[in-house]
């Protein structure tokens, strides 16, 4: 068992001066793996206080030369991957191919998404050729990251590459979860000699490290990814010292298959929306089926969840592996139990483990048919492996199921009719739209509307949230 009680503070691994054990379980095998501390408020404030005297040095250094370190830090990473991969698959249950060619490539794509897009950044710009009147953008200060455990690596890539661009100091909180990740990025980060201070990393729980982080008053602003809960709780906790909190949250998304979409838009929308074993706040996980296509789509989303392999985090292959922890096991069950109390169709999966798995958080791909949009597993965010597909009449109709949501993270369309592709991509009320199977570009803003949160990470737009701007006039010419 791995022994990992140390914490990164002031650019050297420290004991923790408050530390709580804490056991991190590899969810394919119910065994612990290694031992992390929480800390507690000294922890944090020793974290912040680092962080606080570094910040006045870094922020003043050319941004080339922060860029420049921010690229030692991508080759640092190039040279840790098959251990990144198996941290990952360890503490959250990827499995080991999933791991590394999407958990740790998703680092290394955002960080390239930064670097090029602060190659062409304006942090200092005119306004409109007034004459005197200039725009200044600098960094925010000291940040505060709160990371989940689903896509640990892509997470803390997308706040702490912009930040170092950016000139902010920071600490991390990487989930209790799935620490392993974060703690070798530290280490990926002492590598690269990024200055003492910059960056620092103190394990905790949400209650803990992650409410004092949000209520202290050195942390200027709280970079957020994580349950709506949790990022309704950072924003009370935060709003008695002011500072700005950035959240990327749950979601629900529609994936909207018409009559005229492609053959394999349903196949391809379950298979997306079991990737990860569902643990993306980004799954398509509501599928409205235009009803001449409606039948034809049941058949083919369960055909897919029974060709979904389920099997060990360790295995290679491309199957799903197990939930993340017992917790999130149970969850799963009970809103599958729910669907079939309510009367929705089970046409593939269900209840308990697959067949031939008795240890380990695994659950079974599951697909209900004739839901409607009141049902809880059309309303919750499930994360887990669960598919919930109803009919549709018409594209107002469609529009409306998609938009009855109190989540705005990202939906899906697909037909092959250009003037309902940009008609549903102006009106669906999310962040982002994606169609016809096509990704977001690289630098891509990520984020969400109304309860999936209120940030935009990645490229420009994600550089910017950790930017103040500054309005000069009488600026020499
Ligand atoms: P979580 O909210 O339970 O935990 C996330 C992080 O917040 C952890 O580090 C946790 O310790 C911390 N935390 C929990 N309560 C806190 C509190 N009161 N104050 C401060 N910190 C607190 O979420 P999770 O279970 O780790 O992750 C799954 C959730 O994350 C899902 O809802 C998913 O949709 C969401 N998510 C969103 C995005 C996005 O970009 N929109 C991306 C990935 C995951």
């Amino acid at each position: 068992m791995l022994e990992k009680r140390q914490f990164y503070i002031d650019g050297a691994w420290v004991d923790p001066i408050q530390g709580t054990d804490c056991e991190v379980i590899d969810p394919s095998t119910e065994e612990t793996v290694a031992v992390i501390s929480l800390g507690g408020q000294a922890d944090t404030n020793a974290a912040v206080a680092a962080a606080k005297a570094a910040f006045p040095n870094w922020s003043e250094r050319p941004v080339a030369e922060r860029i420049d370190y921010m690229r030692r830090i991508l080759d640092a990473y190039a040279t840790r991957q098959q251990d990144m991969a198996q941290a990952i698959s360890a503490e959250m249950g990827a499995p080991i191919d999933f791991s590394l060619a999407e958990q740790v490539d998703a680092g290394d794509w955002h960080i390239r998404g930064f670097l090029e897009a602060a190659e062409n950044f304006d942090w200092e710009s005119g306004l409109n050729g007034q004459a005197g009147a200039r725009i200044l953008k600098g960094p925010i200060g000291v940040v505060g990251m709160i990371t989940p455990w689903n896509w640990p690596m892509n997470q803390v890539a997308l706040k702490t590459a912009p930040a170092l661009i950016a000139g902010c100091t920071m600490v991390l909180k990487p989930s209790e979860i799935a620490p392993l990740s974060s703690l070798l990025f530290a280490e990926i980060v002492d590598a690269a000699g990024v200055p003492a201070g910059v960056f620092n990393l103190v394990n905790g729980d949400g209650a803990g490290v992650g409410t004092q982080l949000s209520v202290h008053p050195d942390v200027d602003m709280v970079s957020f990814t994580g349950s709506t809960r949790a990022g309704i709780a950072i924003s009370k906790n935060a709003a008695d010292t002011l500072k700005r909190v950035s959240l990327e949250l749950g979601g629900k998304g529609a994936n909207i298959v018409f009559a005229d979409a492609d053959s394999d838009a349903v196949q391809r929308g379950a298979r997306h929306c079991f990737e990860n074993t569902g643990q993306s706040c980004n799954a398509p996980t509501r599928m409205l089926v235009e009803r001449p296509r409606y039948d034809q789509a049941v058949e083919e989303a369960a055909e897919i969840a029974r060709d979904t392999k389920v099997a060990t985090a360790h295995d290679r292959g491309g199957h799903i592996g197990p939930l993340v922890s017992a917790l999130q096991f149970e969850k799963v069950q009970n809103l599958i139990q729910a669907g079939i109390d309510v009367g929705a169709r089970l046409v593939e999966g269900g209840v308990g483990r697959p067949d031939g798995l008795n240890r380990g958080y695994f659950a079974r791909p599951t697909v209900f048919a004739d839901v409607n949009n009141d049902m809880t597993i059309m309303r919750e965010e499930i994360f887990g492996p669960v598919l919930s597909i109803m009919p549709f009449d018409t594209d107002d109709e469609a529009l409306e199921i998609a938009n009855d949501t109190v989540y705005g993270l990202t939906n899906y369309v697909q037909s092959n009719n250009a003037d309902r592709l940009q008609n549903f991509a102006r009106h669906l009320r999310s962040g982002m739209v994606q169609m016809n199977g096509k990704g977001r570009g690289q630098g891509a803003p990520f984020g969400g509307v109304r309860q999936s949160g209120n940030g935009r990470e990645g490229g420009v737009w994600g550089i910017e949230e950790f930017l103040e701007v500054k309005s000069v006039g009488g600026w020499p010419e």
